[in-house]
């Protein structure tokens, strides 16, 4: 996902056109939690291979899926979590199944719901080798270093901000609960980012390929061009056929802030082409077929349909943006009206954007 934190995205998130008001009390209660937001759990999806995820994918705080894969002289972990927390409860959930130490742990891409748990599998196995694509190198060490500095001050806010919202009875109860849920957690997100001194350092970046071999569990590391960010690493098992996507597939929703349409519709095609079992996306539930891929592709090939011609013929992006429509999509994606503003907020109007500059030849930024 995800932008660099859901968590201020759903602090900021614009209030909807009002629900019509509703007899609902003026102070709506968290739901009981089964434990906090960085509660995790395991699930063995092959021989050899876990994937340690939380039950919900959109509850705050961002943590993305992490995928563990045994090989005979150690671990290779793909993402760390969102949080030096995050990282320590992964850890816990590693030592559950294996007594083998982490000797790789692969950084999808510079998002820091993905990476931010590195420093708690440093402290835990000091040999641990961070790897990553060549751009993710770079990224984390400029635009991420500078995003994560000061995290627990910049998400502070956001408590007492979802307590508000909680409290607006001009809002539908499904966004009032989950904010209210954020609200309650927000004290110990809070803290958990106050552990967070910027983003992590890697050992080794790739350029196109990384091999990491092994008799039963072999592992092809490969960067397949721009997608979700210009660093986007993909992972292969041929022997388990798992193919593990990091944020190029995310569900319900994808997020497409710092993306590239055009490329990142090449790249899932190429996702397509692979013969798996599993697909392990950087959030959501795991996948047996391509029907997920399919529907992100149509998605995005809907936009650049949509922008493309308007934006060559000279349309401002204003302009553009007046004209498009993608009622036919939200059905397939979201159906709640909060997260049909999260969709359009961190999906469709960014994309437009990236859209209108790759028509325009023009540069789109981390
Ligand atoms: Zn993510």
């Amino acid at each position: 996902m995800l932008v660099p934190a859901l968590s201020m995205i759903l602090a900021a998130a614009a209030p909807a056109t009002p629900a019509p008001a509703s007899p609902a009390p003026a102070h709506v209660e968290a739901p009981a939690p089964p434990s906090d937001g960085f509660h995790y759990q395991t699930l063995r999806v092959a021989e050899g291979v876990h994937l340690i995820y939380r039950l919900d994918a959109l509850r705050v705080p961002a943590e993305g899926n992490v995928t563990v894969i045994e090989q005979a002289d150690g671990l290779v972990v793909v993402d760390a979590g969102g949080s030096p927390v995050g990282g320590r409860r992964i850890i816990e959930q590693i030592r559950r199944f294996s007594s083998k130490p982490v000797k790789v742990v692969i950084v999808t891409h510079w998002h820091g719901d993905h990476n931010l748990g590195v420093p708690a599998f440093r402290a835990a196995w000091p040999g641990v080798r961070v790897v990553a694509a060549a751009n993710t190198g770079r990224d984390l060490g400029t635009v991420a270093a500078k995003f994560y500095k000061d995290y627990g001050d910049a998400f502070r806010p956001t408590g007492p901000y979802a307590q508000k919202k909680a409290d607006d009875v001009n809002l539908t109860l499904g966004e009032r609960r989950t904010r209210a849920q954020l609200a309650a957690d927000a004290p110990l997100i809070a803290q958990a980012y106050d552990e967070v001194k910027g983003a992590p350092s890697v050992d080794q970046t790739f350029a196109e390929r990384l091999d990491l071999p092994d008799a039963k569990a072999p592992v092809e590391v490969l960067y397949l061009g721009n997608a979700n960010t210009e660093g986007d690493a993909v992972v292969w098992l041929p022997r388990q056929k798992v193919l593990v996507t990091g944020d190029i597939v995310v569900s319900p929703h994808p997020f497409g802030t710092d993306s590239y349409p055009e490329h990142w519709v090449q790249v899932l095609k190429q996702l397509r082409a692979y013969d798996f079992k599993v697909l392990i996306p950087g959030h959501g539930p795991i996948e047996h077929d391509r029907a997920y891929l399919d529907a992100l592709i149509a998605l995005i090939e809907d936009i650049r349909g949509q922008v493309t011609p308007l934006a060559k013929a000279g349309l401002s992006l204003e302009q553009v943006r007046a004209k498009v429509n993608f009622d036919a999509e939200y059905p397939r994606f979201v159906s709640d009206p909060f997260y049909r503003r999260f969709f359009d907020r961190f999906f469709t109007r960014p994309m437009v954007e990236n859209a209108f500059k790759e028509a325009r030849g023009e540069t789109i930024s981390q």
